[in-house]
């Protein structure tokens, strides 16, 4: 028979582990299940800025700590990739992983965002072999070698910066004139003598020989002008997408894929929450996730008692 909860959350992210402390700390069983490491994107995060209580924290560091709380109280932790979630009769959860598979009264989905691709010619070919979408993990194959970077975001800059303490030389290719990054990475950046910031710019091929990436052909799109620059890494920051493939159907999502809730983080669905990166939101960060996570622990509690007093009265009637 398949292992009961009383709520199981779908990615154990900032947001996930956060939610798991206070679902747990509120006397609920909790599994949270993850296909990677916990951690969510913080593992490929060097150094955490804007995360209260730490002038500076590495993303990892933080993700280790936050495992911590989110355990202590009893939450557990289980490896699989969850295939999809059902609803059945009674108003609980069939949680499906590629591992095993669960019930549970109420479902968290807290799989947060991944990576958008640049979709260029080069991009899927060089991928893994010059091309990267996180300078953390492969930042150091590049050491004083000249890497690209495409995007004007928070991430383009922000890991602009720290390319530049390996790489010899960081060219920043944006479609615009203005950065959308915050302004004390713009300054750093901008400070930054390795940096060099190549505006109204798009990436229209990644080049490579039968190996790796040889360089990038860029445009213009301002003067139109065609070029090719030579580099041995490209370096993809362009935006996110939602992971909500798990929910397709449900009817929780909006057209780009986003779940939407109310300030209760609850969806569409009753019993089905969701928090972080993963909701249709303005802004994505570690903050805001582990804020909605902890609206989420709440109602949740909530939910779970008026769930058993509904099942009460059914077994007693
Ligand atoms: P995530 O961190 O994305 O975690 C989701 C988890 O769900 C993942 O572990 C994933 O493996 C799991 N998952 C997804 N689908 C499934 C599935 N089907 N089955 C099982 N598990 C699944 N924010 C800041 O506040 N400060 C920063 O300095 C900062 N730096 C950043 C740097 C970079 C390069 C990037 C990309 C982001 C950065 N952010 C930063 C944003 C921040 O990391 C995110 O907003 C935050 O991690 C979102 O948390 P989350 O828990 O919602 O989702
Ligand atoms: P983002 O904020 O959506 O920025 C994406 C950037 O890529 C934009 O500058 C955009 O240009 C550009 N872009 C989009 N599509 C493109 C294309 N096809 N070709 C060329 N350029 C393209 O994404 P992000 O920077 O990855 O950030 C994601 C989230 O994580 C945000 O919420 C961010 O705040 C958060 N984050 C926070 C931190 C931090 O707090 N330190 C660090 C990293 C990320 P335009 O500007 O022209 O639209």
């Amino acid at each position: 028979m398949a292992q009961h909860y009383d709520t199981i959350i779908l990615g154990a992210g900032p947001g996930g582990m956060t939610a798991a402390t206070y679902a747990s700390r509120a006397n609920l069983s909790v599994l949270m299940i993850d296909r990677g490491i916990y951690g969510g994107q913080m593992n490929n995060t060097a150094e955490v800025e804007n995360y209260p209580g730490f002038s500076s924290i590495l993303g990892p560091d933080l993700a280790e700590n936050m495992y911590k709380s989110s355990t202590q109280f009893g939450a557990e932790y289980a490896f699989g990739t969850v295939l999809h979630v059902e609803a059945q009769e009674d108003g609980s959860w069939h949680v499906v992983t590629d591992m095993d598979e669960y019930t549970s009264n109420t479902v968290i989905v807290a799989t947060g965002s991944d990576y958008k691709k640049l979709a260029v010619p080069g991009e899927d070919t060089y991928a893994g072999r010059g091309v990267s979408y996180c300078a953390v993990c492969d930042g150091a194959f590049f050491r004083n070698q000249h890497v690209i970077v495409v995007g004007g975001g928070d991430s383009a800059v922000e890991e602009a910066t720290y390319l530049a303490g390996l790489a010899e030389k960081v060219t920043v290719f944006h479609r615009r004139d203005k950065l959308r990054a915050q302004q004390i990475l713009q300054d750093r950046a901008f400070a930054n003598d390795k940096i060099e910031f190549v505006w109204n710019t798009e990436v229209e091929e990644i080049l490579g020989d039968d190996k790796k990436v040889t360089g990038v052909r860029v445009r213009n799109n301002v003067t139109g002008e065609v070029y090719n620059v030579d580099a041995a890494g490209v370096f993809i920051y362009v935006g996110v997408l939602p992971v909500s493939q798990v929910v397709d159907g449900l009817g929780i999502t909006n057209e780009q894929g986003w779940i939407e809730t109310n300030e209760r983080m609850e969806t569409a669905r009753p019993g089905m929450f969701a928090l972080g990166d993963v909701r249709d939101k303005e802004l994505r960060q570690i903050t805001t996730a582990v804020g909605d996570a902890a609206i989420a622990g709440q109602n949740v509690f909530s939910y779970n008692e008026e769930f058993k007093l509904k099942q009460q009265k059914v077994t007693e009637s």
